[in-house]
């Protein structure tokens, strides 16, 4: 048995979710939206499993999302891509396990930046890298690109990049993206971008693709997620987008995991990426609108609430807002006293700077945010007392 799974704890989200069920609370820990998701790009996948093949589809995936993806991304991104740089995967998860599975020879040293989302860490070990860390901090979580220079060294061969940002809903920057590409170029490294949140941005943000940098296309892998550009987060179905000569071995890795991905899922996904742009502006502005009711609510309310440039979060500094315990202990309150259920940011860090940081997620119905913003606020008073 593998000590690293046989010691391994549950995920984070999925202990909260149980706690959360446990004590009736209010989940704003995992991040899911709680309406149904576009009933169009549903309907098309309940047309597909009644009139379409249930059969093996092709382990690259299916032409006509193929073709869709590299259409949407040329339409929303301008990447210069065609059908044969698209690979389908069962979920972002996937796609992460099969590149770094494909790309890391063991021994290869990892730059993984924390708060790390909290896949990247098992699947690096697992393929026999060897993770270095370095850290964003609140409140403007900014790239440590001197940071990130002082952790490449000889081994190195990789960087996780994951831009927008979980769990800091942080967008970076040009100028970030465009440093780290230069030093991408300049120490020879293959980037791993995870992008599931590339849709999800909010106040006229535009996402700013690694690959699309000078030198990049060669060296970046860029993965998207259905589930998050179409608020339907249980359709595991992921998208790769690399140059030939990386995703060749990535696509061998996937046809050992899991071959395919439910040919259904992949129509109605195809169908979805050539929605209007009006759909993903209002995807968009829907979920602005849950931000800063939230964030209202809890500045209210006295918490110290910090930026959310995209994602379905926003994190709330513990410290800055008076409040002496920890993250951990602070959501075991939360969610067995308050009836909140939320996130805290130290479980997404190895070695830890930090932990006085939680994130909730907005992606509720109006009346969800409102009484967990409720029960939040008298949460805090009980500590004000
Ligand atoms: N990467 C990040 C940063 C995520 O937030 C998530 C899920 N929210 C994933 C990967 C996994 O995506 P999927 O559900 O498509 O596997
Ligand atoms: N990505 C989701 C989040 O950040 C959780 C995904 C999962 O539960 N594995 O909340």
């Amino acid at each position: 048995m593998n000590p690293l799974y046989a010691d391994m704890p549950t995920s984070i989200f999925e202990e909260m979710s149980l706690l959360a069920r446990r004590h009736d609370a209010i989940n704003l820990g995992q991040g899911f939206p709680d309406d149904s998701g576009p009933t169009d790009v549903r309907q098309a996948a309940a047309d597909a499993v009644l009139h379409g093949s249930n059969q093996y589809p092709p382990m690259m995936g299916l032409d006509v999302l193929r073709h869709a993806a590299a259409e949407h991304y040329r339409r929303f991104q301008g990447l210069d891509i065609g059908a044969p740089n698209i690979l389908v995967t069962s979920g972002a998860t996937e796609a992460l396990a099969a590149a770094l599975i494909a790309l890391i020879t063991p021994g290869d040293q990892v730059i993984v930046i924390q708060p790390a989302y909290d896949a990247y860490v098992p699947l690096i070990l697992r393929a026999g890298g060897v993770p270095r860390f370095v850290s964003v901090a609140p409140p403007d979580w900014r790239l440590p690109i001197a940071d990130i220079a002082a952790a490449i060294g000889p081994d190195t061969r990789l960087i996780m990049f994951n831009d927008p940002m979980n769990p800091v809903a942080r967008v970076f920057d040009a100028g970030e993206v465009d440093a780290l590409a230069d030093l991408c170029v300049r120490h020879d490294l293959i980037a791993i971008c995870d992008e599931v949140w590339e849709h999800v941005l909010f106040d006229g943000r535009t996402h700013q693709p690694l690959i699309a940098r000078p030198g990049m296309a060669a060296r970046a892998v860029k993965i998207g997620s259905a589930g998050k550009i179409f608020s339907l987060t249980g359709w595991k179905v992921g998208l790769v987008v690399a140059d030939s000569a990386l995703l060749g071995p990535i696509a061998r890795a996937h046809q050992f995991l899991t071959f395919a991905t439910p040919p259904n899922l992949q129509v109605a996904v195809a169908y979805g990426l050539g929605k209007d742009d009006a759909y993903f502006r209002q995807m968009r502005a829907g979920y602005q609108r849950g931000r800063d009711r939230l964030a209202a609510l809890l500045t209210d309310a006295g918490y110290a609430v910090l930026p959310s440039e995209g994602t379905y979060f926003l994190c709330v500094d513990l410290a800055a807002s008076g409040i002496a315990q920890d993250d951990r202990s602070v959501c075991r309150d939360l969610v067995a006293a308050a009836g909140v259920a939320a996130i805290p940011l130290s479980a997404f860090h190895v070695t830890p700077p930090d932990d006085h940081v939680i994130r909730l997620c907005f992606a509720k119905q109006d009346a969800v945010i409102d009484a967990a913003g409720a029960r939040l606020a008298a949460y805090r008073r009980t500590l004000a007392d």
